[in-house]
C-alpha cells in the first residue's frame, strides 16, 4: 500500500514540481490550496504525510499546522514545513508550531525523496 501525502502549497509551480516528485515516486498525494482547505483534507483524508507551505493568503501555514496539532483526530499527522529562504533563519519557530520538520525552498529533488522515505519510516521525522 503506498502513503498518501497532503500537499498544502498555494503556488502553483511548487505544487506541480511537488506533485510530479512525489508521483514519481510512488505516492499517493492529494492538494489543497490554502490552510484552511489542508485542514479540511487532512481531517478527511488522515495523510500519513503533510507537506505545509507557510505563506499562503486565507489560513497559513503556521495557522493550519496548530489547528492540526491541536486536535486529537488529527494531532499525530506528521507536518513537515515547507519553508522559504527569507524563514531559514528562524527554525525554533516551526517547532514551536508544531511542525514534526521543515525543509527550505526551492527544494533538494535529490534529497527530498531521501527525507520522505525517513519521515514515513519512522514516527520520529528529523
Ligand atoms: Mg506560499
Amino acid at each position: 500500500m503506498s502513503h498518501t501525502i497532503l500537499l498544502v502549497e498555494d503556488n502553483e509551480n511548487n505544487r506541480n514540481l511537488l506533485k510530479d516528485i512525489l508521483g514519481f515516486y510512488g505516492y499517493e498525494v492529494a492538494i489543497a490550496f490554502d490552510g484552511q482547505a489542508g485542514v479540511t483534507l487532512a481531517r478527511e483524508l488522515l495523510p500519513d504525510l503533510i507537506l505545509m507551505d507557510i505563506q499562503m493568503p486565507g489560513m497559513d501555514g503556521m495557522t493550519a499546522c496548530k489547528i492540526l496539532k491541536g486536535d486529537p483526530v488529527t494531532s499525530s499527522l506528521k507536518i513537515v514545513a515547507l519553508t522559504s529562504f527569507a524563514m531559514q533563519g528562524d527554525p525554533e519557530k516551526f517547532l514551536a508550531a508544531g511542525f514534526d520538520a521543515y525543509i527550505s525552498k526551492p527544494l533538494d529533488t535529490r534529497e527530498l525523496p531521501v527525507l520522505l522515505k525517513q519521515w514515513l519510516s519512522n514516527g520520529e521525522p528529523s
